[in-house]
């Protein structure tokens, strides 16, 4: 452990991390910021993104990530690689534990993001980013008038789905049972939709094409007499739900039922002196544009906070 207690350290480095680590970096504060284990968050599995102002053009999600961590790093923040292993948060200052090494911290931003669940086919993981997405805010725009599928059958599925008919010519749901987890609003919005159809009791087993780099259709299992078919589309939204990373704060900050972490008053957890950001603790418009915007919440309220010290 080394003896030195850090202003603040920031757990993440997607949009919300990096830019609480801009901020509290220009507040003269020589944040540290522990990537993680998926270094730049889920914008490195995207390519394009349009809709994160300021690039008219777009620009490369990966692009993107390494453009603000190295704004942040112009102002003084310390980037480290590591994953973070435990945390003790039960006296000040905090402790970080990464496999390798312990900080102290006065402040700790949490900006450890959440995971969308994915299907956990080979195929999947290769052609992310190129055909296959998990968010139709991001990606939609690339499918015009070309036909896609969506997978899963709660709120998000369908609340992608509708919003894809804006751009596809057509968009298949998969499911794998008869009936839908999602809202009876959702249900009858969807099922009114012309450009909506649904794949019943059907798991995806492939995508293809892993040669050709994109996407050309999907292998469709049927659950209950274990035929398969192919389904011809150009895009899959794997829209099966999301986790928040808290496992490291169990027990130690107040959650939602669904594990995501509770903030109020802007960024502040349930322990003073602990704040969080970006998608670990919001579940409703997980955007990049909305976690940066949290991360600087984040980095102003620690800021006051350290002051409220001194
Ligand atoms: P969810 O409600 O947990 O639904 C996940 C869906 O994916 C379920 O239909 C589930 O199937 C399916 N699924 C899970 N793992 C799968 C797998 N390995 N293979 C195939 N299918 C799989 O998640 P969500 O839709 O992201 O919603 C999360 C929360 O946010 C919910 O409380 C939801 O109401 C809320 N939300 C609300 C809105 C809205 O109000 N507009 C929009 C989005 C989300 P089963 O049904 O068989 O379990």
């Amino acid at each position: 452990m080394t003896d030195t207690v850090r202003n603040v350290i920031i757990i993440g480095s997607g949009p919300a991390g990096l830019t609480a680590a801009l901020y509290t970096a220009r507040a003269n504060l020589q944040p540290l910021v522990i990537e993680g284990l998926e270094a730049g968050g889920q914008l490195m599995l995207t390519t394009m993104v349009e809709n994160f102002p300021g690039f008219r053009d777009g620009v490369m999600g990966p692009e993107l990530m390494t453009e603000i961590r190295a704004q942040a790093e112009r102002f003084g923040a310390e980037t480290i690689q590591g994953n973070v292993t435990a945390i003790d948060l039960g006296q000040r200052p905090f402790t970080v534990r990464t496999t390798e090494q312990a900080f102290r911290c006065q402040a700790l931003i949490i900006a450890t993001g959440a995971s969308a669940r994915l299907l956990g086919l080979p195929s999947e993981r290769s052609l992310m980013g190129h055909g296959v997405s998990t968010c139709a805010t991001c990606d939609g725009y690339f499918f015009r008038d070309r036909p896609i599928a969506v997978v899963g059958g709660g709120d998000s599925a369908l609340e992608e789905a509708i919003f894809l008919t804006k751009f596809a010519s057509h968009v298949t749901v998969v499911h794998r049972r008869d009936a839908l987890r999602a809202s009876k609003i959702m249900q009858d919005k969807a099922f009114a939709n012309a450009k909506i159809s649904f794949a019943w009791n059907s798991v995806v087993a492939d995508v293809k094409d892993t040669g050709k780099g994109e996407v050309t259709g999907i292998v469709l299992e049927d659950t209950k007499t274990g035929e398969t078919r192919e389904l011809q589309v150009d895009g899959v939204f794997v829209a099966i739900g999301h986790t928040p990373n808290t496992t490291l704060f169990a027990g130690q900050l107040e959650m939602d039922a669904n594990g995501y972490l509770v903030t109020r008053q802007g960024s502040r957890t349930s322990l003073p002196g602990v704040f969080a950001c970006g998608d670990v603790q919001d579940h409703v418009y997980r955007q990049a544009i909305t976690a940066a915007g949290s991360g600087c919440m984040a980095a102003i309220d620690a800021e006051r906070y350290l002051e409220s010290l001194s």
